[in-house]
């Protein structure tokens, strides 16, 4: 049997959004064309302005759309101060500074808050920077960002915000925060299979970026023109994963929509808080920096503790965990997002619990 993924995606999906991939769409039925419209008319609504913003789905991972989006929206004449809390600002720092793209990195330590003064400083004594990037929520560590905060600050400074809502959109609101663009993916929050992504953007921003982009696949112009014109991908559209994310987004719906796929997952974290720190696991986030999505735990500071050993006893009890990827601190992460109930979660530290009486460091 499949362990329960505890991961940040791919996740555990539903089965009615597995069964949603027995058929093959040709790009050109109208059945297709139709589902396209509407997860894109879908997606639009998780917008914080949905009649202001337009959804362009794209073929890839989540790092496909945030490239499209950075590539397609900072000019070439412009640049962009990036608030980097883990590798997926690392990312985007990367991605521009290899498009050719001016690029300020504001670095903070894993799991630190963002320095919001050096931000404004900088965007005050750079008057080429046009744009703020940010991630929402980090899943490197698991920090929501404060995204509010940014949001403001960027528009006080007369400047646009881009975010990297990957492991944030359709669980935590985006309302009230002016931003052209959002980059997320299907196998998220949403809860769809991997191999779609997706940008919301402010439709008269990405009105005015034809021809900008220094890339053609990622072009999110060209790909929103395409889809504008005639409902079609320009190139060939994963049909099965986009029918996957349609039944995806009715789960979604049913579920109670942003408010009530959040609170689950938020639900999901408190238990998993709690019953790890009884077990005197060590998150390394305090309170107020983290988020529901995925919680870093410091490894034991023992010589008996091997991670290898762990994950085959948890996987063997069916429950997959998600390594660390922090620079300096030795750490495990485990997930909250996807079918994951409170349930589950109760079952999961019982496992660890049992690990920890089999083999306590
Ligand atoms: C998952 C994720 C991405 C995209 O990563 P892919 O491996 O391309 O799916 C980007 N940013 C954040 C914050 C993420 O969690």
């Amino acid at each position: 049997m499949d362990p329960l993924l505890l991961t940040p995606g791919p996740l555990t999906t539903s089965p009615l959004v597995r069964a949603a991939m027995q058929r093959d769409f040709g790009s050109r039925d109208p059945a297709f064309t139709e589902m396209t419209a509407r997860v894109r008319r879908r997606l639009a609504t998780l917008a914080p302005e949905p009649a202001a913003f337009t959804a362009i789905p794209l073929q890839g991972s989540g790092t496909y759309a945030v490239e499209a989006m950075l590539g397609t929206l900072v000019p070439a004449t412009g640049g962009a101060a990036v608030l980097v809390n883990g590798v997926y600002g690392a990312r985007a720092v990367e991605a521009l500074r290899r498009m050719g793209r001016t690029c300020e990195a504001f670095a903070t330590d894993e799991g630190e808050a963002p320095d919001l003064g050096a931000l404004a400083a900088c965007l005050a004594a750079n008057p080429r920077l046009t744009h703020v990037f940010t991630v929402h929520s980090e899943t490197t560590t698991g920090q929501l960002l404060p995204l509010a905060a940014i949001s403001e600050l960027t528009a006080r400074a007369g400047r646009r915000l881009l975010v990297d809502a990957m492991s944030s959109l359709g669980a935590i609101p985006v309302d009230g925060i002016v931003t052209d663009a959002i980059a997320s993916s299907a196998n998220k929050c949403l809860e769809g299979v991997p191999g779609l992504s997706f940008v919301l953007a402010r439709t008269d921003a990405l009105a005015r970026a034809a021809g900008a982009a220094p890339s053609l696949s990622l072009d999110l112009h060209a790909q929103w023109a395409r889809l504008e014109k005639d409902g079609q991908f320009r190139f060939t559209p994963p049909t099965h994963v986009l029918a996957a994310l349609d039944v995806a987004l009715d789960l979604h719906d049913q579920e109670g929509g942003v408010a009530a796929r959040g609170g689950r997952y938020q639900e999901n974290m408190q238990r998993l808080l709690h019953g790890m720190a009884q077990l005197g696991f060590d998150p390394l986030l305090p309170p107020d920096r983290q988020g529901p999505i995925i919680a870093t735990f410091r490894e034991p500071a023992s010589p008996a503790w091997n991670f290898q050993r762990f994950y085959d006893f948890l996987r063997d009890r069916g429950f997959a965990i998600y390594p660390g990827s922090l620079a300096r601190v030795p750490s495990f992460r485990v997930g909250c997002i996807g079918q994951v109930f409170p349930a589950d979660i109760d079952r999961f530290v019982a496992v660890v619990a049992d690990w920890r009486e089999a083999a306590p460091w």
